[in-house]
């Protein structure tokens, strides 16, 4: 096919072969290019004709007894073909989601990696903003992206669908979100807002699916769940020293445990495990520096699996 189309290029060949198409009756003034194609275009109707010829032949038949294969090996080619055109379509799938990405020779190198699902969707921080993000659902990873009018959206956080989990939430009508569910993981997690009631039971159900596949597959790391951030909203006082929080007094995250603690009881910093090498030191509650860093409270660690290096790049909102 490569030497055909380069030898078109050449203008006295193409005008010869034009001229033998358009005026050779064996050709029934088809192209080439349908000549290649009738073959695979006549499978499923070989497979009706043989169908057809299984009903009208006699059981006594002396051809009776071959009928069943050639049924068979019609309907193995026609799924070769099939499986061929999809992995075609999933390779061009693959292709233009590459290209709106800043990532995409990483993205086409990982064998068995096929796109599924992009849409835009509100992520709600935990001063309760939302901030439009893209996700990128692959079989395999969830990539969060900023959207842009450029050309190729940066990549903020890849996570490994393997030991992630979905949550579904009700909606928070004292703030007037909605549609919301939690993606649970690692470096963090993500509290998103979808645009429809559809859309949010869409990206539900293929994160689950996905999840669980990922899941059944041998090898990746074990992740530790990162905990969400607790919403400021929610927290009147520091659950460490009991001081009610006002506007002088004012609330910190701990990056550890991600609750909500006073700038008293947050003066340590340390390096923890989700952070990448050049980063520094994140604020970590009293609790928490009492531990080592693998540590979360009772009842805030979702998941007990060992820590997996992070591998990625994340940005935070605040420090
Ligand atoms: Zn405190
Ligand atoms: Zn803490």
């Amino acid at each position: 096919m490569y030497t055909f189309e380069r030898m078109m290029k050449q203008p006295p060949i193409l005008k010869w072969f034009t001229n033998i198409q358009a005026t050779e009756p064996l050709c029934k003034g088809l192209n080439f290019d349908a000549f290649l194609i009738k073959p695979v275009q006549r499978i499923p109707r070989y497979k009706l004709f043989i169908d057809r010829l299984v009903k009208c032949t006699p059981e006594n038949d002396i051809d009776f007894p071959k009928l069943p294969l050639a049924l068979e090996k019609c309907d193995q080619i026609a799924n070769i073909i099939n499986q061929a055109k999809e992995k075609q379509i999933q390779q061009e799938n693959m292709s233009k989601t590459a290209a709106r990405l800043d990532c995409g020779t990483e993205l086409l190198m990982v064998p068995g990696r096929s796109f599924v699902k992009d849409s835009q969707i509100d992520k709600i921080t935990r001063k309760s903003k939302k901030q439009p993000r893209c996700l990128f659902l692959f079989t395999d990873v969830l990539m969060v992206a900023t959207p842009t009018i450029k050309e190729k959206h940066t990549v903020q956080v890849k996570f490994q669908l393997k030991g992630s989990e979905v949550k579904d939430l009700p909606d928070d009508t004292e703030k007037g979100f909605s549609n919301l569910f939690q993606f649970l993981s690692y470096p963090k997690s993500l509290e998103l807002s979808a645009s429809s009631k559809e859309e949010k039971a869409e990206w539900i159900r293929l994160l689950q699916f996905h999840i669980q596949e990922a899941n059944k597959s041998i090898g990746g790391e074990k992740i530790k769940i990162i905990p969400i951030f607790e919403p400021d909203s929610k927290v009147k006082k520091c659950p460490l020293c009991d001081e009610k929080f006002t506007a002088i007094f004012r609330r910190h995250h701990c990056r550890q445990c991600r609750r909500v603690v006073c700038g008293n009881c947050t003066k340590h910093k340390r390096k923890l495990p989700s952070q990448s090498s050049g980063e520094r030191k994140k604020r970590v509650c009293d609790d928490c520096w009492k531990h080592d860093e693998n540590w979360t409270p009772e009842g805030i660690s979702h998941s007990q699996n060992p820590l997996s290096p992070r591998d990625n790049s994340s940005s935070d909102e605040d420090s």
